[in-house]
């Protein structure tokens, strides 16, 4: 087990849009950028907890979940569960999720919960695995557990689907970030925007893909992701793609993605020293 003192990067992959590939790539990112190295966490932070399950976590084996550690009654440390995946975690969700909102409205630090529990595991002193990378998987809304993960997060990476509306509620997610920017976590940036689900038959997707870049410039990534029949089927044998087919282009376009996120953490890093 690699011990590291430094404490996570943490990326919040977040747009209230649901089924524009925001799990799909937290586990096919996290997997090739564990294969490339890191030791990457997941955070399920979607009652739905798709994450969980297509990385093979049983639910019924789930006994603690995120939701124990946003009302506090887990830390991080308690929920984390190794994967199929060599230096691939996740902290898995359950459907209690879906009443965490209310539970914590009222208490003063509701939209720091992760944060606090990120920060209190990279200082426990415990035998604990220790992560390069965070990626919290967000429900699709722009809630409370979605102001939690952009609060604990140096920045979001944003999934949009190759699709005719696709820029249609990006203004709404950016301003978002903005808002938690100014009020929560001064830190917070817009790492790229992710263009996933591209279908080379489809014109559409070219024209989708000139759009958002000419809208959005170097904020979007090189690499889009393919449409990939591999890729939606993945989950249903609870693997990342990777795992359950290197080949395919979309889990060749993944490792293409986790090695420019290096390189855009190098950049940072160094324009930041
Ligand atoms: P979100 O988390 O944003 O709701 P998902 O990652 O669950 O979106 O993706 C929505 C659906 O699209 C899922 O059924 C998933 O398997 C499928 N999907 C996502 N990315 C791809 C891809 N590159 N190729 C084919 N299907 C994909
Ligand atoms: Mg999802």
């Amino acid at each position: 087990m690699t011990m590291l003192t430094k404490s996570p990067r943490v990326l919040a992959l977040a747009n209230q849009k649901g089924g524009v590939g925001k799990t799909t790539t937290a586990i096919n990112l996290g997997t090739a950028l564990a294969a490339i190295g890191e030791n990457v966490l997941i955070v399920d932070l979607d009652p739905q907890g798709n994450a969980s399950t297509g990385l093979g976590i049983d639910r019924r084996s789930r006994k603690r979940s995120t939701y124990d550690v946003l009302v506090g009654e887990a830390g991080l440390g308690d929920v984390v569960v190794e994967t199929a995946v060599p230096r691939l975690w996740v902290a898995p969700s359950t459907l209690d999720l879906l009443g965490v909102e209310l539970e914590i409205a009222a208490s003063s630090n509701r939209a720091f919960r992760l944060r606090e529990a990120i920060a209190r595991y990279a200082a426990s002193t415990e035998a604990l695995p220790q992560f390069s990378y965070v990626l919290v998987d967000c429900p699709p809304s722009l809630n409370l557990l979605t102001i939690n993960a952009m609060s604990a997060s140096h920045s979001v990476l944003v999934p949009l689907q190759c699709e005719f509306f696709a820029l249609e509620g990006l203004s709404q997610l950016l301003s978002t970030v903005e808002q938690v920017k100014t009020s929560l976590n001064p830190e917070l940036t817009i790492h790229g925007i992710v263009l996933t689900m591209f279908d080379a038959r489809n014109n559409l997707s070219g024209q989708v893909v000139a759009d958002v870049r000419q809208h959005m410039g170097e904020t979007v990534y090189e690499t889009v992701i393919p449409r990939n029949v591999r890729v939606s089927e993945a989950p249903s044998y609870g693997k990342p793609a990777l795992l359950y087919d290197l080949k395919c282009t979309g889990s060749q376009a993944y490792l293409r993605l986790a090695s420019e996120i290096i390189q855009r953490e190098r950049r940072l890093r160094a324009e930041a020293a």
